[in-house]
């Protein structure tokens, strides 16, 4: 759709940042603009529409995409977030990065079971979103789908993180 190439197209290369030789995607631009951030929270949503019960975002970026999500799907929201951020963990996952290890935790306040969409803005390794699926299925609840803003190619992160449907890739 035009909106989406309009959305795409509002998705920025950074250069050398976080650190020299890693190109940035950074998707403020398309948050910022109403057409491009409602065509891409419909298309996030849109393959598992009528699947899931909640929508699950990682920190911090995942928030903002997950947050619209749930309010496009009628759907709650709940955080997955870094260590020592949530008052009453339920679950710990521990993760590796490029450079250690980092750890994700979540809540358990939703009935057993639960069918959970699980979003983040771009999938690079895929250890985060990988990470994401152990603990939703650790607290015994469902990954009804997993679906990403962007998808960096060549780095692997699909195959580590299994079925995931990305809305834009390199
Ligand atoms: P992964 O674990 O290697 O797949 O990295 C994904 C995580 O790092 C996500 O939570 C992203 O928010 C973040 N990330 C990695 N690369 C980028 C990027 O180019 N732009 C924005 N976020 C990124």
């Amino acid at each position: 759709s035009p909106a989406l190439a309009r959305a795409e197209s509002l998705i920025r290369s950074v250069p050398d940042y976080p650190e020299p030789g890693i190109l940035f995607r950074d998707i403020t631009p398309l948050l910022a603009d109403r057409e491009a951030l409602q065509a891409t929270t419909e298309a996030l949503v849109a393959p598992f529409r009528g699947a899931f019960d909640v929508v699950a975002g990682i920190e911090a970026r995942g928030f903002i995409l997950a947050g619209a999500a749930a309010i496009e799907a009628g759907t709650g929201f709940v955080p997955i977030r870094k260590a020592g951020k949530l008052p009453l963990p339920a679950a710990s996952v521990d993760y590796a990065l490029e450079y250690g290890t980092a750890t994700i935790e979540m809540h358990d306040d939703l009935p057993a079971g639960a069918r959970i969409l699980l979003i983040d803005d771009v999938l690079a390794t895929g250890g985060t979103l990988a990470a994401g699926r152990r603990i939703v299925e650790e607290l015994g609840y469902t990954v009804a789908g997993i679906s990403v803003l962007f998808e960096i190619d060549g780095l692997g992160g699909r195959d580590v993180v299994g079925d995931v449907h990305t809305v834009f890739h390199s």
